[in-house]
């Protein structure tokens, strides 16, 4: 069994280091704090047993468990990031531990008066009688993705303490700085050397996710004419007008506040503009391949159209792409998939499978070569002051990590 105080304590060993990533930094890491908990990681790693630690000048950490058979088995990886996101802060975390939760409020900080509530976060009411780690309601947890670096850190114990479990080789990858969507950039995905890997870095328990949007941004600049308003008739040209018939041509319903599951977007999310200038920015996405290109088509076609309507070329678009669904890298070795679904059953946790309405690492490094699906990592409401996870949780991951290791080998006997 997997020890429940020492799950707590290497969690929150990691949580009360600050790892906050910074997306204005051009290094990697982006922030200098984060070689603090990689330098402690590396130094744990080693002392559990792992061969081939070893960490890059970028803060890349990988590490090996060797394989305790003697037939050939694929090599697989796990995957987590130790930073965590610059939408809140993350300094001074002051962990509580709940232990045997009632179902009622949780009076996170007295003085301020931050209360998670399962009226709100209905959430909560799953974890009735567990052991919650929650913050004090003045900094993030942390549990995204530090949940993960410690189920992967404890199932690797644990299979190292207990042999009569059969696995192949296993590699072990953690990334900073994922949270300003650089931990795969620097991923040395030939060194890393497994056939596949699963990054542990999803919410609910029985999370399981390998289809994501496909992404890109939109940048459309509409020129304008100014001309005194008195004495403009037939010569002024209103760029702001122009971008509103642009934002009114894109169908209303298809924006992120009227879709879920598989249905796409388009998203203007800042618009800047003066008569002689304006700015709309967009992000579009879609699961689906075909959709997305005709999304990026239907925009390329009603800026065409509008500088038909307008002199100058009033408008110009320019569409980058920013990754894809990985499902199109996944699909072809399913199997990937099947064995954590398995793994799951088998420790009696009902898998959830459904499409990410984001990207993870694991759809950049399944484009490098590495294909990757996302499992669990437990916690909830990430990035802000009412995350929390439960430790059960946390030890379900762990299980599953070890399954997986297991299945592997005897799925290739
Ligand atoms: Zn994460």
């Amino acid at each position: 069994m997997i020890n429940k105080q020492q799950i707590i304590d290497r969690f929150i060993s990691y949580v009360t280091i600050d790892t906050e990533s910074d997306p204005k930094s051009n290094t990697t890491p982006s922030t200098e704090k984060q070689w603090d908990l990689a330098n402690k990681l590396v130094d744990e790693l080693k002392a559990i047993g792992l061969t081939e630690v070893t960490i890059d000048e970028n803060a890349y950490i990988m590490a090996t468990l060797p394989s305790n058979v003697e037939h050939h088995v694929p090599t697989i990886g796990f995957i987590s990031h130790f930073d965590t996101s610059p939408d809140f802060t993350g300094a001074n975390v002051n962990p509580k531990v709940i232990p045997n939760y009632d179902g009622n409020d949780i009076l996170l900080n007295k003085e301020a008066g931050i209360v998670l509530s399962p009226d709100y976060f209905d959430d909560l009411k799953l974890y009735i009688g567990q052991t919650l780690i929650t913050t004090d309601g003045t900094t993030l947890l942390g549990a995204d993705d530090k949940a993960g670096i410690c189920e992967i850190v404890s199932a690797m114990e644990y299979l190292i303490q207990h042999p009569e479990i059969k696995h192949g080789e296993i590699k072990v990858g953690f990334t900073p700085d994922e949270e300003i969507g650089r931990g795969a950039h620097k991923f040395d995905v030939e060194k890393f050397g497994a056939d596949w890997a699963y990054t542990m870095d999803g919410s609910q328990v029985g999370e399981l996710e390998y289809e994501n949007f496909n992404a890109a941004g939109a940048v459309v600049k509409i020129k304008g004419k100014i001309v005194h308003p008195g004495y403009a008739k037939g010569k002024m040209i209103n760029s702001m007008y122009i971008a509103t018939e642009f934002i009114n041509s894109l169908p209303r319903l298809e924006t992120p506040e009227h879709t879920e599951g598989y249905q796409g977007f388009f998203h203007l999310h800042n618009i800047k503009g003066d008569v002689e200038e304006t700015v709309l920015e967009y992000i579009i996405r879609d699961h689906d391949k075909d959709h997305f290109e005709a999304r990026k088509d239907v925009m390329e076609k009603l800026a065409n159209e509008l500088n038909s309507q307008y002199e100058n070329e009033a408008v110009h678009i320019e569409i980058t792409d920013q990754y894809y669904n990985m499902k199109e890298k996944v699909e072809p070795v399913k199997h990937i998939v099947d064995i954590a679904e398995d793994a799951m059953k088998q420790l009696s946790i009902e898998p959830i499978i459904k499409p990410i309405r984001g990207g993870t690492d694991g759809s950049q490094l399944s484009y490098m070569g590495l294909p990757c699906p996302n499992i669990f990592a437990g916690g909830h409401n990430f990035h802000g002051r009412y995350e929390y996870v439960p430790v059960e949780s946390i030890i379900k991951a762990t299980e599953v990590i070890c399954k997986i290791a297991e299945l592997t080998a005897a799925k290739h006997q």
